[in-house]
């Protein structure tokens, strides 16, 4: 069968498929789910996949709303799409991950027509809480991705949004939460201050030495904290106080450095002021996103074959973090942005719940949906253009473990 013929069967599959598609991703709008509670919408986007004939597996790497939906043979290239579906605290879809659900839906359906004998394996993974908690990072833990060839995966974005093909795009920030608590010794503020020691002011101490510390990192670094607790009443010294950091960097690398240099004060802070220290990760880390440029360019053409163009990419330092960067150091992968509203738009916001089930919303994810099955075809059927991916990927892993 010629690849022209693969690639229709993917389109008409998906033009079947499109009212349910589409069903699901509306039904998950309408019961936003917080991370890890998308007991509903992890069980609706199974459920569509199992019906048109994928073999479903839930509850993967120890997470109840995760899923691995999967189709195929256990020769040939492995091509996995990567479908989110939390929503965020009190806002519902402001970012649109319904969307990013029917993406990875639309693509699995259509990759899955195309294979028709060929030998080759299409996996749509359900992964859960990216917006909290970060499940990408916990499946690639338990080694859910092993033996993916490329992973694909779109989200949606503003008018800007572009598709990262040029390198120093589809840049994200790795990210470690650092809890820095310490243990003091109340005492009566006024009459006996002496007998104390504040807990409190080992933290503000902390924050000072993080802010001494700003002048001397990388553009790419952030370092940002609150206070949780800094004590109950201000004629008690504080016996207790915490607080909450993240600390950001374009590498992971430089991540982990960064957070030894925050150890350091905290540990200088506690000398200070004689408080004990409590230093601790209250999540897995995430690192920095390898967005693979091969893949991202193959996947651009295939936006363009079906309609959808895209403003050019350009180099840009990442601004967020995402739980894909710790999949990317595993699988070759790219997340494309496209546009659900035709203007600049503020994310997280009623705006973004709104283009999460507009007509635009919906048209683009399957435009985009497609153009993620098509490249699949391409990846599978051109073994060069995935030995080109994996190319790439081994050379950009080693950097990024090198730089700092
Ligand atoms: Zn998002």
């Amino acid at each position: 069968m010629s690849i022209d013929a693969r690639r229709q069967l993917a389109l008409d599959a998906i033009d079947v498929h499109a009212d349910k598609l589409r069903e699901v991703s509306q039904f998950i709008h309408d019961h936003p789910e917080i991370a890890l509670e998308e007991m509903q919408s992890s069980a609706a986007a199974a459920a569509v996949l199992e019906n048109i004939g994928f073999e479903v597996e839930r509850g993967i790497a120890g997470l109840p709303t995760a899923f691995r939906a999967t189709t195929g043979t256990d020769e040939g290239p492995h091509i996995a799409f990567l479908a989110e579906y939390d929503a965020l605290p009190g806002v519902g879809h402001g970012c649109g991950h319904n969307l990013i659900c029917l993406s990875a839906l639309v693509a699995g359906v259509g990759a899955r027509a195309a294979l028709d004998g060929l030998p080759a394996r299409i996996t749509v993974f359900g992964t859960p809480a990216e917006e909290a908690v970060g499940g990408e990072v916990k499946m690639k833990n338990a080694g859910i991705f092993q033996g993916v060839d490329a992973a694909m995966g779109a989200h949606p974005g503003d008018a800007e949004a572009i598709c990262p093909t040029v390198p120093g795009s589809g840049e994200a920030l790795a990210c470690q939460a650092v809890s820095i608590a310490f243990k003091g010794q109340a005492a009566h503020a006024s009459a006996d201050p002496y007998n104390g020691i504040n807990a409190l002011d080992a933290v503000v101490l902390t924050f000072n030495g993080i802010n001494a510390l700003r002048q001397h990192v990388k553009s790419d670094a952030r370092m940002h904290g609150i206070i949780l607790k800094g004590g109950e009443a201000p004629n008690v010294i504080p016996d207790y106080s915490e607080g909450l950091f993240y600390v950001r960097a374009g590498t992971r690398t430089y991540m982990y450095e960064l957070v030894e240099k925050v150890r350091k004060i905290a540990e200088g802070a506690s000398l200070m002021t004689g408080a004990t220290l409590s230093f601790s990760f209250p999540e897995d880390a995430t690192w920095d996103m390898i967005t693979n440029y091969t893949l991202a360019r193959a996947l651009k053409a295939n936006l363009e074959s079906i309609g959808l163009a895209l403003p050019e990419a350009k180099a840009e330092e990442g601004s967020g973090s995402t739980d894909w960067g710790n999949v990317s150091y595993v699988v070759p992968s790219v997340e494309t942005g496209y546009p659900i509203v035709a203007s600049r738009c503020t994310w997280h916001s009623q705006d973004v719940v709104d283009a999460s089930e507009s007509e635009l919303g919906y048209g683009n994810t399957f435009l985009v949906g497609k153009a993620m099955a098509l490249t699949a075809i391409d990846l599978i059927e051109q073994p060069e253009m995935l030995q080109a991916v994996k190319g790439e990927f081994a050379t950009s892993v080693s950097a990024r473990l090198a730089a700092q």
